[in-house]
């Protein structure tokens, strides 16, 4: 069972711009956990602190049995790999396939040798189809990463952290470039697969609508603090006040559960129709 860590975790940038002031955050379940917040609330920082892209101030993270915060560089190159990573621009390599950039998810645990030939094991290659197959890119596995969608580039970026067989997938704003319809069809594919996978997602998001229909958690940062860690439910006016500051909030919060109710009207509907 995963158990990540976060205590007391202070970032302040050079320039003095402290983003994260004392942030305390425990995911121990293989649980979907959004974070939510305004521009500037510090969640980028707070993802890319747990695998060091961006280096704590104070504070400690702990992932399983590992003090991130503690780690050398060879030590933190090994960490990265238990962490899978999936980014807003999704960071594809533009000429090489859809095959390779999926593959290339493996480049942490092969030598550098191998690495530097491309060469994978047919155990890799065969899961890379598997996985292509599961975010529903049958057919594109040669395809060049420069001839796709942004819905599909993000398919193949989910892809790539899952190659790396995760104990952890941190995502930064996946749907931001996204239209919303592609927005909610890849928030759904990627809670699908972290739940069938029992990886624990911590996903940034600044759509709340979206944060509430797909995550069973939900931690609002405010101020580079942790204003809420609740469930969508619990997700108020007066919450959304905590964390964005006052506004009317009735059209936005319980969307998804005004859509199911419609839905549910219009399935109650068409039945009478079909038995009328
Ligand atoms: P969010 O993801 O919630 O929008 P960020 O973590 O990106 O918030 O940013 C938090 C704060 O840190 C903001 O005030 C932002 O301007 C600042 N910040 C982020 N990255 C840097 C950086 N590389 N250098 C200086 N300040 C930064």
């Amino acid at each position: 069972m995963l158990m990540l860590s976060v205590s007391k975790l202070v970032k302040t940038y050079p320039g003095g711009v402290r983003a994260l002031n004392g942030l305390d955050l425990t995911v121990d379940t293989p649980q979907v956990v959004t974070v939510i917040g305004s521009s500037g609330a510090g969640k980028s920082t707070l993802i890319r602190c747990i695998n060091r892209l961006v280096e704590p101030t104070s504070g400690r993270i702990v992932l399983n049995d590992l003090d991130v915060t503690a780690l050398s560089r060879r030590g933190l190159r090994r960490a990265r790999r238990r962490m899978g990573m999936i980014f807003q621009e999704y960071n594809l390599v533009e000429r090489l396939t859809v095959m390779e950039n999926t593959l290339s998810g493996r480049l942490g645990y092969v030598n550098f040798w191998q690495a530097y030939r491309r060469k994978y094991s047919p155990p890799d290659i065969a899961r890379a189809f598997e996985l292509l197959h599961r975010v529903g890119l049958d057919g594109y596995e040669y395809t060049r990463a420069d001839a796709l969608s942004g819905g599909q580039r993000q398919r193949v970026g989910i892809a790539r952290a899952l190659m790396q067989q995760p104990d952890l997938l941190l995502v930064d704003e996946p749907t931001a470039s996204l239209d919303p319809k592609t927005a909610r069809q890849i928030m759904r594919l990627l809670c699908k697969l972290a739940h069938e996978n029992g990886t624990p997602a911590l996903i940034n998001i600044h759509d709340v609508g979206l944060a509430q229909e797909f995550a069973d958690r939900i931690v609002g940062l405010a101020d580079g603090v942790n204003a809420f860690d609740g469930t969508a439910d619990e997700l108020t006016p007066e919450v959304l006040n905590a964390i964005y500051g006052e506004e009317d909030w009735s059209k936005t919060i319980n969307r998804p559960t005004a859509d199911s109710n419609k839905k549910m009207q219009r399935d109650g509907l068409e039945r009478e129709s079909a038995a009328g």
